[in-house]
């Protein structure tokens, strides 16, 4: 991750057990000052018993948590220069939107508390509305209010638990590139919760997935996306499409590599091949599939089980002769649609499949 800076946020073998059950498993993750950086798990992962190691609301069972050189484990909550925005707004009620935001600086002592939430207001796009109170806005500008009570005193890292999780689909979605706006002007690190892969996608720089209190992977979202290291993150990321092969004996040449299923010899980027695999689990993304013999050298033959019109593309499940299914994703072009029960070719080229050494790697 090349060299630390002062804000980097380092997790050192961060551990946490409650009774016998370990919640978080020894974990090592270096966070970059100035990152948007996302957890993504499923439920009960530890996601966000790690966000609350981060807080100072829950203390380690062991190791230790460093801002920069700064050893913070220790630390109460009120003195880490960290901030929390939940779910839930937790504005206070009775105040104006402007006192909500001030709240803290007043209470420090800050001369310039006005001015700074006045600023921060106009970061969220809710300039000249801090004279109302939190009753009197949707619940998207209590959002955004919560948002810049969090930001006001510039912490060194803002932490966001399923932030956005209350909101309505439209409304998560502007607030998701609106979040990555306020992370980019404002340069802090925030480290956001999330169990929606899309929403960790569309944000963050860099995501570490999570299962059962390990991070599998950490990486951008293309490279997860396209190069996920197990069966776990390829599904948790999408439709993964995986075909159980065998890697032909001697096969490696020109950087192609062949594999056996089901009796059909498909072509896979020698180097998408995990070392000394000999079995393994092939992945291709709906999107990568084309139905006819147009997108590749690698040819499976199927029938349509179901067509799904979703607007912007066409999704199709072509059930193989052995029983898997397949999902092919068509952007909705105007090119000529597959019916049901139809007979179909899927094809796609070999550098868009990825492999995995099943040998490893029981498919989730
Ligand atoms: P979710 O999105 O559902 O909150 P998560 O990935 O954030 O999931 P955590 O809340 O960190 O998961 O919980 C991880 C595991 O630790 C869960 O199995 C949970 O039941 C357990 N756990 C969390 N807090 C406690 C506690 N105070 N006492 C006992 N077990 C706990």
């Amino acid at each position: 991750m090349g060299e630390t800076r002062k804000g980097d946020l380092h997790l050192v073998a961060l551990t946490k057990t409650f009774g016998t059950f370990t919640a978080v498993q020894p974990m090592d993750l270096t966070i970059p000052q100035g990152s948007f950086f996302a957890l993504l798990g499923p439920s009960g992962c530890g996601k966000t018993t790690t966000l609350r190691m981060i807080a100072g609301l829950e203390a380690p069972t062991a190791g230790s948590i460093r801002i920069g050189d700064q050893d913070i484990t220790a630390t109460k909550a009120h003195q880490r220069n960290v901030n929390t925005v939940f779910q839930s707004y937790a504005l206070f009620p009775h105040m104006t939107v402007l006192d909500n935001v001030m709240f803290g600086l007043k209470r420090r002592g800050d001369k310039d508390a006005r001015r700074k939430a006045t600023e921060a207001l106009e970061l969220v796009q809710l300039e000249g509305l801090g004279g109302r109170k939190p009753v009197q806005l949707s619940g998207g500008m209590q959002q955004r209010v919560a948002l810049a009570r969090a930001l006001v005193n510039r912490p060194d890292v803002l932490l966001l638990d399923e932030p956005l999780g209350a909101l309505d689909l439209k409304l998560r979605r502007q607030m998701q590139i609106e979040l990555k706006r306020i992370q980019q002007e404002v340069g802090l690190t925030f480290i956001h919760v999330t169990h929606d892969q899309e929403e960790a996608m569309t944000m963050a720089d860099t995501i570490a997935v999570m299962n059962a209190g390990f991070v599998e992977q950490i990486g951008d979202p293309a490279t997860l996306y396209e190069k996920p290291h197990s069966t776990f993150v390829a599904n948790f990321l999408g439709q993964s499409n995986l075909l159980r092969a065998e890697v032909v004996p001697g096969s490696p040449r020109d950087g192609i590599t062949l594999v056996r299923s089901h009796d059909a010899d498909l072509e896979v980027a020698t180097d998408h091949l995990p070392a000394g695999a000999s079995d393994v689990w092939l992945g291709v993304r709906p999107e990568k599939l084309r139905l006819g013999e147009v997108g590749g050298p690698n040819r499976l033959r199927g029938t349509v089980r179901d067509v799904s019109f979703t607007g912007v593309a066409i999704q199709y499940i072509v059930r193989m002769p052995w029983g898997r299914e397949l999902t092919v994703v068509q952007q909705n072009d105007g090119s000529a649609r597959a019916s049901l029960g139809e007979d179909v070719t899927v094809s796609w080229a070999a550098e868009h499949g990825f492999a995995l050494d099943a040998s490893q790697d029981a498919e989730a």
